[in-house]
């Protein structure tokens, strides 16, 4: 018999696949991470594994415990998957905005989600920072992960997804490209890489327009997952070469042809770091392997990327290349 003990055995050891067509007429070898491939869907599968354990063996989490965050997303369903097999309650705290398909993904996991308002002051107690904190305290033995602070996020990467890269790659990798959220990926994968090469790989952020990492303000953008409006600790300054700006635009541009072109159907700041690695790619040569992390799947962003209204609404398919559909011929 051949059979994995649970579903957090799966937690890693995701694959690379080339992208061809949306790579035509370049040169370099484009490889993809596809951390879809994780059981609870993303990456953010690693970083729940290492933090939980981490905070196991630090004594800040004890049997029954309660782990507490602020999370909408992808770090919930994670979270809420170790949980379970370890016995911890999970209780995330998430801002009304966040839609209700979301809010049930983390409940069908059989964690508990407090809705906050978004419409208040973060200083307000009835803030998303405010509650989540407030829980953390007031819960008999609850924890909370913080992964915008926790070292172990990065860490994670550089003892998992860097040393993938470079066996899968057997050490060809040329260049890694990853979005920049918390900035555990990029951190953690490109200090392992850097070591590993002896500085030979370069490393290279994708960010939204608007966010400081790319030099903005934190001014609004609709990709979802990456970019900030504050530094946090989790990201080292040291170890991005360049950092490559991308509008919510091309990043959904790219998305939808990642889904329609590749067979791989991906969030919104998948085709951020696409892009950025296509600009990356173009300047490359035919020995270059450029490797970029692609981290999470599609299904989450239907009613948004991948539909057509609310694409429509925002401006997005305005400029020319989209097929005539059925409905525009008729
Ligand atoms: N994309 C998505 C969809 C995410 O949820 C995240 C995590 N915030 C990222 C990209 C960025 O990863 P990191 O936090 O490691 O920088």
């Amino acid at each position: 018999m051949r059979y994995y003990d649970n579903v957090v055995d799966l937690i890693g050891n995701t694959p690379l696949v080339r992208l061809r067509t949306v790579a035509a007429g370049i040169d370099a070898t484009v490889l993809a991470k596809v951390e879809y491939f994780n059981p609870g869907g993303s990456v953010k599968d690693r970083i729940a594994l290492r933090m939980v354990e981490a905070a196991e063996k630090a004594g800040l989490l004890q049997a029954g415990g309660t782990i507490v965050e602020p999370t909408s997303g992808n770090t919930g369903v994670g979270l809420a998957l170790v949980a379970q097999l370890k016995g911890y309650r999970c209780v995330f705290v998430c801002p009304d905005k966040v839609s209700e398909d979301k809010r049930d993904v983390l409940r069908a996991y059989g964690a508990e989600v407090v809705v906050c308002p978004t419409a208040v002051a973060p200083e307000d107690p009835r803030s998303y920072y405010n509650v989540s904190d407030r829980l953390a305290s007031e819960i008999p033995g609850a924890w909370k992960p913080n992964q915008y602070a926790n070292k172990e996020n990065p860490r994670s990467h550089y003892e998992t997804t860097g040393p993938e890269v470079w066996e899968q790659t057997a050490g060809r990798v040329t260049h890694f490209v990853a979005g920049v959220g918390t900035g555990g990926t990029i951190s953690g994968v490109g200090r392992y890489l850097k070591e590993v090469s002896g500085g030979a790989v370069k490393v290279i952020g994708a960010d939204p327009e608007g966010s400081v990492y790319s030099g903005g303000t934190g001014r609004p953008y609709l990709v979802e997952g990456v970019g900030e409006d504050f530094w946090p600790e989790t990201y080292d300054r040291d170890i991005c070469d360049e950092i490559v700006e991308v509008s919510d635009k091309t990043s959904f541009d790219i998305t939808r042809r990642l889904a329609r072109e590749e067979g791989l159907l991906v969030g919104g700041s998948c085709g951020m770091a696409v892009a950025a690695a296509l600009e990356v790619a173009h300047r490359a040569g035919p020995d270059d392997v450029i490797v970029v992390l692609l981290p999470d799947g599609g299904r989450g962003y239907l009613s948004k990327i991948f539909n057509d209204e609310w694409m429509a609404r925002y401006g997005f398919l305005a400029t020319g290349g989209e097929e005539p559909t059925v409905r525009d011929v008729l």
